[in-house]
């Protein structure tokens, strides 16, 4: 299941060179070209999907299960202070590759990065409804 138009199906089989800190027969871990700290690294399925509405349960749980692992690994060897794990989904998400991924990013004091949104306030009601247009009951 590969997109030969994917760039990340490329570079996760193998085809284009990459600094891989993991692979396994269905995953491969890479760092981010354009990395915001020191280690920024990008969980790739070998098949290609283009997000995680289109991925497999049983993908997704090994996703999160080697996740897991490396950030303890990166944790324990970058001697980094926290830790983001994020993962977008569609443009308007900030996805810019359209093959499924996990970003793996180690953060430092001072490291000048932000990752944060606007909280906006939400009453009770507005809560209520949401709450009901999600679960339908
Ligand atoms: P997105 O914005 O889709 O969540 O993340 C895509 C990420 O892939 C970006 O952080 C970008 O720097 C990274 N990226 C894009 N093309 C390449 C590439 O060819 N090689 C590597 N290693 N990273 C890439
Ligand atoms: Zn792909």
């Amino acid at each position: 299941m590969r997109d030969e138009k994917c760039i990340f199906c490329k570079i996760a089989n193998g085809e284009i060179p990459s600094n891989t800190i993991f692979e396994d027969e269905e995953f491969r871990a890479i760092l981010d070209l354009a990395p915001a700290t020191k280690g920024h690294a990008l969980i790739l399925p070998k098949n290609h999907f283009e997000n995680l509405f289109e991925l497999p349960e049983e993908i997704a749980a090994k996703a999160m299960v080697l996740a897991k692992r490396l950030a303890c690994e990166m944790k324990d060897r970058l001697d980094c202070d926290g830790f983001n794990i994020m993962q977008n989904n569609g443009e308007i998400a900030g996805q810019t590759v359209f093959h499924f991924h996990m970003h793996l990013i180690p953060r430092y004091k001072d490291d000048g990065q932000t990752i944060e949104w606007d909280k906006r306030e939400a009453g009770p009601e507005e809560l209520e409804s949401v709450r009901k247009q999600i679960t339908g009951c």
